[in-house]
């Protein structure tokens, strides 16, 4: 569904992902690890088109994403991002940040995007804070709002950016619950994470990336548990 071929990324002179090639198919869940500023985010970023690249291409679903002449509405449309910050909207109510994208996308008129997002906060239990602004709520709750915003979107692929560091540790449970929800639900994502249990538990495959090439990528009981690269073992001896 998502194909990095060759993907170069530069600031200025600095190779932040140097030809990194993935795939990813429809219904997988791929964990990106690896140590801060290795290009985790980066790579996310480039996805959905936040980042131009420098060298190869991505594809989604056989067509180029990457490049000029891109519409990157309609990228972003199949292509959902929820990052570490939440990124709600502060002055609209739990309801209204659910439905101002799509309708002002013109996907669905007021009505039916408004019973949409009251299906989905039920979905991810905050049925009950639909008119509550964002800074009433827990940073678990924001977060779950945020994934359930993205959802609303009807993406084909979420992408998800260390979505629980900046929760307390009691908050983390209920997002990757819904996380799990979704996986189960056949939802493909690629995500980074520091929980590296749960990146364990989910994913379908693990990539360690390491000063913007991944080195190493498996599915979790080789990577966790017999990495073959040194730099793997050395960056899972620190964190584990
Ligand atoms: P973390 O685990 O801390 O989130 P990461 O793996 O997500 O790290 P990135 O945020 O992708 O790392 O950063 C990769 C590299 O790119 C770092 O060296 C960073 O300094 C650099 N970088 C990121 N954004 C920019 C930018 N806007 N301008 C210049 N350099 C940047
Ligand atoms: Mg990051």
């Amino acid at each position: 569904l998502v194909q990095l071929d060759r993907v170069t990324k530069k600031y200025g002179e600095h190779v932040v992902l140097r030809d990194i090639d993935l795939e990813v198919r429809q219904h997988e869940v791929i964990t990106l690890i690896g140590a801060s500023g290795s290009g985790k985010s980066t790579l996310l970023r480039c996805v959905n088109g936040l980042e131009e690249i420098q060298g190869g291409r991505i594809l989604f679903d056989g067509d180029v994403v990457s490049g000029p002449g891109v519409d990157l509405v309609a990228l972003r449309r199949q292509v959902g991002m929820v990052f570490q910050s939440f990124n709600l909207f502060p002055h609209m109510s739990v309801l209204k940040n659910c439905t101002v994208a799509p309708v002002k996308n013109g996907q669905v008129n007021e009505a039916t995007a408004r019973t949409a997002a009251m299906e989905m906060l039920q979905r991810v239990g905050l049925a009950d804070k639909a008119d509550s602004f964002p800074d009433r709520l827990s940073g678990g709750q924001q977060q779950r709002v945020a994934i359930a915003r993205s959802l609303l979107m009807q993406p084909r692929v979420l992408l998800l950016d260390e979505i629980t560091s900046a929760l307390d540790p009691e908050l983390v449970v209920e997002v990757l619950d819904l996380v799990r929800e979704l996986a189960h639900g056949g939802m493909t994502m690629i995500l980074t994470t520091h929980e590296m249990s749960f990146a364990r538990e989910i994913s379908d495959r693990v990539c360690f990336l390491s000063r913007g090439t991944i080195v190493e990528q498996g599915p979790p009981e080789q990577i966790f548990g017999a990495p073959v690269e040194a730099a793997t073992q050395q960056f899972l001896r620190r964190v584990t």
